[in-house]
């Protein structure tokens, strides 16, 4: 119960495990052509996503080395991985950060002064994992329009999860990562680019990383990418692909929702308090929740206790460390697992001394049933 990386089913480990097949044929194209054509739903894009063989921070690497080489980049920051994309933009541009408290609204006034300043790319994150907080992309989107700015979202941890619409918000270059909503292994990321990016495409970005290369190789027949990719990372991502399109993308996304207000249900009926601050235009996430741990209560102990009975949530990242414990209810996770981990949760509050106000758990299962 991790916000990434999330179990796998059985049938994405049985299509990783088997002999290896040549990258340049068509048993390899024919995988990468479904998880595009997946990925173009999941995304709400008409463009082909481009897979690499590298996490998501690959991706957020690729995106502002091929798109923002030395623009200035306005970098919306309330969480951590805001605050990478803001550090990889000093690799590259002229980055400027618009940092908030993690867990709290973003400075989109501070936005437009920088964009009628004549800011050229934009970077935001749009569910941040480390806070629990969902960022305003359609809004971002829209600005960046206004302003005709190019903007990069991370959506390493909502695309596959919740309702994303990489199109209609305007998003030029969409990221996300296997092992989070999609259910699949670790090591592979997407990124969908709009034609008003390539349009601005700068053509050099490090070698391996190069998207012109990636978009070449994906458009021909069958399928390549540029250098050898991680086939059977590949092969486990496609059957992932597979089993969202048979559940279907606005069922998965339903599901998601459904969990997370269980989870948040249940936090509240403990009596316990989340952790994001948020407002008319920023949601507590749909596929993480941030929760702040009870005075009293240690993160090591109280992690350790649900670790021991066989389940893995996360604490909190840097200075959050001790300050929350993080659920994540992302990927294939069904209600009897978000049952167990808030029973087990409940026992954890208790054994260290936190009497929980009422039953979080029952509360969850009227949520979910
Ligand atoms: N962006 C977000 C929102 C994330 O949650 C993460 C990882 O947790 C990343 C980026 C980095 O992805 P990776 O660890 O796959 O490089």
């Amino acid at each position: 119960m991790l916000p990434g990386p999330v179990p796998l089913s059985e049938r994405v480990r049985a299509a990783m495990a088997r002999q290896a097949i040549n990258h340049r044929g068509p048993e390899f194209g024919e995988a990468y052509a479904d998880i595009v054509r997946v990925l173009r739903s999941v995304f709400q894009t008409k463009n082909d996503p481009l897979v690499l063989s590298g996490s998501g921070t690959a991706a957020m690497e690729a995106a502002i080395a091929n798109f923002g080489q030395g623009r200035k980049i306005a970098h919306l920051v309330n969480g951590k991985f805001g605050e990478r994309l803001f550090d990889i933009g000093k690799r590259y541009g002229q980055a400027v950060p618009l940092a908030s408290e993690w867990g709290t609204p973003l400075q989109i006034e501070r936005l437009e002064q920088e964009l009628e300043g004549g800011c050229e790319i934009v970077t935001m994150v749009h569910n941040e994992t480390s806070a629990g907080i969902l960022n305003p992309a359609k809004e971002v989107g829209a600005l960046c329009r206004k302003h005709d700015a190019l903007f990069i979202m991370d959506g390493v941890t909502s695309i596959g999860g919740d309702t994303v619409m990489v199109d209609e918000w305007g998003v030029d270059v969409a990221i996300v990562g296997s092992q989070k909503c999609l259910a699949a292994p670790a090591g592979l990321s997407a990124l969908s680019v709009s034609e008003r990016a390539w349009d601005r495409f700068t053509g050099n970005a490090p070698y391996y990383l190069d998207l012109g290369a990636y978009q070449k190789s994906a458009m021909k027949s069958p399928m390549e990418t540029p250098y050898t990719p991680a086939v059977p990372l590949f092969l486990g991502l496609r059957e992932a692909c597979l089993m969202i399109e048979e559940e279907g993308v606005d069922a998965r996304i339903a599901r998601h929702h459904r969990m997370a207000e269980s989870v948040r249900t249940a936090a509240e009926v403990w009596g316990l308090s989340l952790y994001p601050k948020i407002d008319a235009l920023h949601h507590y996430s749909q596929t993480v929740t941030a929760v702040n741990l009870p005075d009293g209560v240690k993160d090591k102990e109280f992690r350790g206790i649900i670790k021991k009975l066989g389940i893995q949530i996360a604490g909190g990242q840097d200075h959050l460390k001790d300050v929350i414990f993080r659920i994540g209810h992302m990927g294939a996770v069904s209600a009897p697992e978000i049952l167990a981990t808030l029973a087990i949760t409940e026992h954890a509050l208790q054994k260290l001394g936190y009497n929980p106000e009422g039953h979080g758990v029952a509360a969850a299962a009227e949520v979910l049933g």
